[in-house]
């Protein structure tokens, strides 16, 4: 555990990033956020550019006036939904072109430019231009790849102009020891204020995601940041919580609370679930959020039903206050030396996959074998993480 300093105040670690995509976190306030305990959140680079653009936030003084948040704030570079979301996309040593998802526009995103609109946009941390390796790829494809990716890595560092803004880079290689490894090592090398992991969580199976953070994580400098990106369900957490990992963000609290699916220290709550018609207790009991204090499950599952923005704020309330309540109790046991007494407790008291999302696995389709083309000798490890006291960006 530790803390990052930024030019719009602190953040505890091990920290979860609220995702933001178009600089708001759907439904809610800063204030509400606040509220909630969120200390930094996430925009993504690629939809901000689209629209409203870059330009049009700098003359408003960047993203934390445009959207009134005035805490930490992270952008992705805008790559991962350039891949994700376009068909069409042709990738060159100088960067990727594509079309937007919006309007079929064409555009063309470097590591220069993918600098420049995440300047423009003014977030306190700011990644790196990386190109996420396709899962699965062969050994020769991952190292073609991550080429590419650490000579972004360069220039990005070059043109990184803005000493408020901490510029991570992203560490890729695919499912390979030795890769990863390359990758770490070069990053180090050109010398960044932290660093993600990326290329992760794209249909890997879990032993093969968990070995990958095993082992990379521990060649990452412990003194800065390390962010494991897009891994988001709590279990995944604790484990990369376990391993070193300093940062997560994921989709998953609030996507799933507008979908009715809501998380309690039980399991999770499919919300318009007919036994919930009469049922007078909160989502979860032991809940202390605004939700839980004040509505019953009945109401809430009327209100899904029935289509009310409220069903969505309430809901996207009592997830996050569920996420965020997750990461101060597991802050709190790290600083207390009990961290392996919360995983017990939590696993003794969560019944083995209850909060996985059923439709996240459904979209993901069946994990092919690893069988043959894992490359990690090495045992993960259970070691408890060393905390890191204090980590300045
Ligand atoms: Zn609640």
């Amino acid at each position: 555990m530790g803390v990052c300093h930024t030019a719009h105040g602190s953040f505890q670690t091990p920290a979860f990033m609220p995702v933001g995509t178009q600089a708001t976190v759907k439904g809610m306030t800063p204030e509400e956020l606040e509220g909630l305990g969120a200390e930094i959140i996430l925009a993504n680079t690629y939809h901000l550019y689209l629209r409203p653009g870059h330009e049009r936030v700098r003359r408003f003084g960047g993203l934390h006036p445009f959207m009134h948040w005035n805490r930490p704030l992270l952008t992705d570079s805008g790559g991962f939904q350039v891949f994700s979301l376009n068909s069409l996309v042709k990738v060159s040593r100088n960067g990727v072109e594509f079309q937007s998802h919006l309007d079929g526009s064409r555009h063309f995103l470097g590591p220069e430019k993918a600098i420049e609109i995440q300047q423009a946009l003014g977030a306190d941390i700011i990644m790196c231009l990386d190109e996420c390796t396709s899962y699965p790829a062969t050994q020769e494809t991952a190292e073609q790849s991550l080429r590419i990716t650490l000579e972004w890595a360069r220039r990005c560092q070059e043109a990184h102009r803005a000493p408020e803004q901490a510029l991570f880079g992203i560490v890729q290689g695919g499912m390979y020891a030795d890769l990863r490894e390359k990758s770490a090592e070069a990053l180090i090398q050109i010398g960044f204020d932290g660093y993600a992991l990326g290329g992760l969580s794209v249909g890997e199976d879990k032993d093969t995601l968990f070995r990958v953070v095993a082992h990379t994580t521990p060649l990452l400098p412990e003194d800065r940041p390390r962010y494991l990106m897009g891994v988001g369900l709590v279990e995944d957490i604790l484990e990369a919580v376990q391993q070193g990992v300093d940062m997560f963000d994921c989709v998953l609290p609030t996507r799933n609370a507008r979908n009715g699916a809501l998380f309690a220290r039980f399991g999770k709550i499919i919300i318009k679930n007919a036994k919930y018609a009469d049922d007078p207790f909160p989502v979860d009991p032991d809940c202390s959020c605004y939700t839980c204090r004040n509505y019953s499950r009945a109401y809430l599952r009327h209100l899904f039903l029935a289509d009310e923005i409220l069903a969505l704020r309430l809901n996207t309330i009592h997830n996050l206050h569920f996420y965020l309540q997750f990461m101060r109790e597991l802050r709190q046991a790290l600083a207390e030396d009990r961290f392996g007494c919360f995983i017990d407790a939590f696993r003794a008291r969560v019944p083995g996959e209850s909060l996985r999302d059923p439709r996240e696995e459904d979209e993901l389709g069946p994990s092919p074998s690893q069988r043959g083309r894992a490359h990690f000798s090495q045992k993960q490890s259970c070691a408890l993480a060393q905390p890191n006291l204090l980590k300045n960006l």
